[in-house]
């Protein structure tokens, strides 16, 4: 029986959301469209299994085929992104980064991350997230001029408070991160250094942003924003030796590899999901193509153009522009806040979300700022031609919040837009 049939709300409810995603300018940038090939994985049977374990050593009979799908989620992964140890078990990024925090720190120990009203993401160290209450979070900010992350002052952070894990990544953050500097603090103090590249990881795969290989000791990353996969997480090491071994972990028999693993499962999960696996395995293959890597410079490219365009049209932006997909508007000059944007944006059909801004006077709920980025309109096509269209609608829209024939125009330039790079042609 079709599930039209047998279930007629959540059926429709799954037709509207494909319109709604078909017919509007999604810019939220940790979203994306994934092919049609990984929603095809997606649906399957393998959500029926169970195969608690790794590759050869399950605890359930009956996984031949699992085997052959998981064991090619990790090679791939190994090869894209050049690293000795992946698992491609975790349910999402942030029980990923549980487990990174499982498997190398003791409940108490200090972590240093970006705070999250800076562009940090909730894992890394916030106060009402597991990482901030079970974990000692001393997190760095960014600078109060430039809003770049400030490295010379996050090294005197680090001589002085000694963490034990330092995490170099962020949520909210316009410009290349450089991994490199981040590996150089962590050596000097003897920390890890956990890369979250979570955001950037389809532009590190196309080599428009700095690759976090030859610093860090683990890279997390979730599957489903830039690298365009299915919701999910893949946890890596670089080398699987644990450079720290003698300093925290001198008794136990586990490199750092192991420890990732035996944190996954059984430390923190249970079987995992077959059908994501699978799906990451089409999206890493989809990631390895010429396609894709200009997908990726694309991207910045386009992030670019918009940057440019809406400057052109007196947004302040967080840092002065983009290097990378995504852009933060301070709509302070705007006489506007983030949510009323947000708001206001969704009514036409254009997707962002509101976000502080650095040194934010506003509150979390109703903030000062909008991200947004360009991972998905570029899935989709857009090249730099069609984001000075699209900064030319969000300026109009912003700048003309009551104006219902303003509004006209605007969802008339959108359809124009959406029509000229149809998605998902066959769900309509
Ligand atoms: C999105 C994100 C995560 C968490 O991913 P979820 O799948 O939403 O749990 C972790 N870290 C960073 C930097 C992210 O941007």
């Amino acid at each position: 029986m079709s599930l039209k049939k047998q279930d007629s709300k959540i059926y429709k409810a799954i037709q509207d959301e494909v319109h709604r995603q078909q017919e509007g300018l999604e810019m939220i940038p940790s979203e994306n469209f994934v092919s049609e090939a990984v929603l095809e994985a997606l649906g399957t049977v393998l959500t029926n299994k169970y195969s608690e374990g790794y590759a050869g050593k399950r605890y359930y009979g009956g996984n031949t085929f699992i085997d052959v799908i998981e064991k090619t989620a990790v090679q791939r992964a190994k090869e894209l992104f050049g690293v000795e140890h992946a698992n491609v078990q975790p349910y999402s990024g942030s029980p990923a980064n549980q487990a990174v925090y499982y498997a190398l720190l003791e409940p108490g120990d200090k972590v240093m991350g970006l705070s999250l009203p800076y562009g940090g993401h909730l894992t890394h160290g916030w106060k009402v997230n597991f990482s901030g209450r079970y974990y000692h979070s001393v997190p760095y900010g960014v600078d109060q001029e430039t809003h770049l992350i400030n490295y010379d002052e996050i090294l005197a952070m680090a001589k002085k408070e000694r963490p034990k894990l330092l995490i170099a990544g962020a949520t909210a953050y316009p410009r290349e991160i450089d991994f490199e500097a981040f590996g150089r603090i962590a050596k000097e103090v003897g920390a890890y250094l956990l890369a979250d590249i979570s955001h950037v990881a389809g532009l590190v795969v196309a080599g428009v942003h700095q690759s976090p290989v030859p610093a860090a000791d683990v890279i997390m990353t979730t599957t489903h924003k830039t690298l365009r996969g299915p919701r999910g997480a893949i946890i890596m090491c670089p080398r699987k030796e644990d450079r720290l071994k003698e300093k925290y972990h001198a008794d136990s028999k586990w490199n750092l590899a192991e420890l990732i693993d035996r944190a996954v499962f059984p430390g923190l999960q249970g079987g995992p999901h077959n059908h994501q696996t699978a799906a990451i395995a089409v999206a890493l293959r989809e990631a390895a193509t010429a396609d894709f890597k200009n997908y990726g410079q694309q991207i910045v490219k386009n992030a670019k153009v918009l940057a440019e365009n809406l400057l052109g049209h007196d947004f302040q932006l967080v840092s002065g522009g983009t290097d990378n997909h995504l852009i933060l508007i301070d709509l302070t000059n705007k006489q506007l806040s983030g949510q009323e944007a947000e708001t206001l944006l969704d009514e036409v059909g254009i997707t962002v979300n509101k976000n502080m801004v650095p040194f934010d006077t506003r509150k979390p709920l109703d903030p000062s700022g909008i991200r947004l980025g360009t991972p998905a309109l570029t899935a989709r096509g857009f090249k730099e031609e069609d984001m000075r269209i699209v900064a030319d609608l969000i300026a109009k829209t912003i700048h003309n919040p009551k104006k219902e024939l303003v509004k006209k125009e605007t969802l008339k330039g959108i359809k124009e837009l959406t029509d000229r790079y149809p998605i998902y042609t066959n769900l309509a």
